[in-house]
């Protein structure tokens, strides 16, 4: 068992130049250290405590290649929150679909993004592992949102009727 302590992690909100670069890629042999794992268990519970159902690593002051994605939209396992080291994607299908989105990075701002619908999703594991799989629909999304930031994009570049909507 590995002794952590979890924490919730301060989120990085625009401007920040961290959230406009390029997150370095992680090599296999980093996914051992204590380091990552206590990171990607502080990811999780910052994106939950924050009400978000995906987070990256630049929004945690982290400039690499690394997201985590809420279980219910995990199409691996429902069961477990998704944990993407170095992902890439490439569309199934020529289909977009436009939706509302937010970003705990852009406060309070929400706007409408296109998004393909279909994607399949080349990435490894925590634990180093490479996979391989398709996701659709809000599971599409969420990862689509979250491998922007890695690559220092934000929805709000994307957005159109962008807005403000104040949580309670
Ligand atoms: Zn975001």
């Amino acid at each position: 068992m590995l002794n952590m302590t979890i924490m919730i992690l301060k989120i990085i909100t625009d401007p920040n130049p961290i959230l406009h670069k390029v997150g370095a890629q992680i090599a296999p042999a980093d996914l051992k250290s204590e380091k990552i794992k206590e990171l990607i268990a502080d990811m999780a519970e910052t994106m939950y405590s924050s009400d978000g159902v995906g987070i990256a690593a630049p929004q945690v002051n982290e400039s690499i290649q690394l997201c985590v994605i809420a279980k219910q939209y995990n199409p691996l396992n429902a069961n477990e929150d998704l944990v993407l080291v170095n992902p890439v994607w490439v569309k199934q299908s020529i289909l977009k679909k436009t939706d509302e989105e937010g970003c705990l990075s852009v406060p309070n701002i929400y706007g409408q993004v296109k998004r393909y619908t279909k994607i399949k999703v080349k990435a490894l594991d925590q634990s180093g592992r490479p996979i391989e799989f398709i996701a659709k629909d809000f599971s599409a999304r969420v990862i689509q949102h979250e491998v922007d930031h890695l690559n220092g994009i934000l929805f709000v570049e994307k957005a159109k009727n962008l807005h403000k909507i104040e949580r309670v």
